[in-house]
C-alpha cells in the first residue's frame, strides 16, 4: 500500500518547472485549442499541464477507470517533465473494493496507478502523466508508475496466475512505451524503495515469474 506520510512534503506547490517556463501561455494554448466542452472542466486547464485530459481515458487497453481524490496525487506532464522508468509493485493488504474505495477518499493520502485484482481485473485510478503518492519517497514517485495487487503479504494463495498475467501484461506496456527495461532494478518492490517503512510485495511475490512473464509479453507484442 502507498503512504506519503512521514515522507518528503505532501503534494507541493502546484507550479511545476514547466510551469515557471511558460507561466499562463500554456494554459491559454491548451484553452484555444480544447473546445467549450474541456472549457467547461477547465480545473486541469492549470499552469503545468500541457494536455487536455478526458474523464474515463486511460494507459492501457482493457483496463476500468475510477479516479482517484486529487489529493492523493499531483498534476504532472509526465514524460515531458519527469522521466518515467521505474514501476514499484505493491501489494493493497486489503480487498479491491477497499482498495479503491481508498485511494476515492481525500483522507487517505496514497494512491497509485493501478490496481490488479486477484481475477486478473485492473483499475486505473491516477493517469500516468500525473505522480501517484505510493511509494512514501517523492523521486520515485516522480519517475514511477505503481501497481497495486490485491492482496496480503503473508497469503501466498492471493497471487493467483490471473493476477500475475495481467499484471505482467500491463508492466510490459509500460516498459514498451517508456523503454523501461525489464530488471529488477527498474521494476522494485515498495519494500526496496529507499525511506520506506513498508515490507509489500513481500517474500511470497515470485519475481523470477513476474519478470519471466512480462519479458514474454514483450517478446510477443507488437512493436
Ligand atoms: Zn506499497
Amino acid at each position: 500500500m502507498g503512504s506519503e506520510v512521514g515522507a518528503a512534503p505532501k503534494a507541493g506547490p502546484r507550479r511545476t518547472r514547466r510551469a515557471v517556463l511558460f507561466g499562463g501561455v500554456g494554459v491559454f494554448a491548451v484553452a484555444a485549442i480544447a473546445g467549450q466542452d474541456e472549457l467547461r472542466r477547465a480545473w486541469w486547464l492549470l499552469p503545468g499541464v500541457g494536455k487536455p485530459r478526458k474523464e474515463g481515458e486511460v494507459d492501457h487497453a482493457g483496463v476500468g477507470w475510477t479516479s482517484a481524490s486529487p489529493a492523493n496525487w499531483r498534476l504532472a506532464d509526465r514524460p515531458e517533465d519527469y522521466r518515467v522508468d521505474r514501476i514499484v509493485v505493491h501489494v493493497t493488504q486489503g480487498s479491491f473494493a477497499s482498495s479503491v474505495d481508498a485511494f476515492k477518499s481525500p483522507f487517505h493520502q496514497a494512491s497509485a496507478h493501478y490496481i490488479v485484482g486477484q481475477d486478473g481485473r485492473i483499475e486505473q485510478m491516477v493517469r500516468e502523466m500525473d505522480v501517484a503518492f505510493h511509494s512514501g519517497n517523492r523521486a520515485m514517485n516522480e519517475r514511477s508508475v505503481g501497481i497495486e495487487h490485491e492482496g496480503f503479504v503473508d497469503r501466498p494463495q492471493d497471487f493467483t496466475q490471473a493476477l500475475y498475467a495481467a499484471s505482467a501484461r500491463l508492466a510490459a506496456d509500460v516498459c514498451r512505451r517508456y523503454g523501461i527495461p525489464v530488471d529488477r532494478r527498474h521494476i522494485v518492490a515498495h519494500s526496496e524503495v529507499p525511506g520506506t517503512d513498508h515490507t509489500d510485495p513481500g517474500p511470497h511475490w515470485d519475481w523470477d515469474r513476474y519478470l519471466g512473464l512480462v519479458r514474454s509479453e514483450l517478446a510477443t507484442a507488437p512493436a
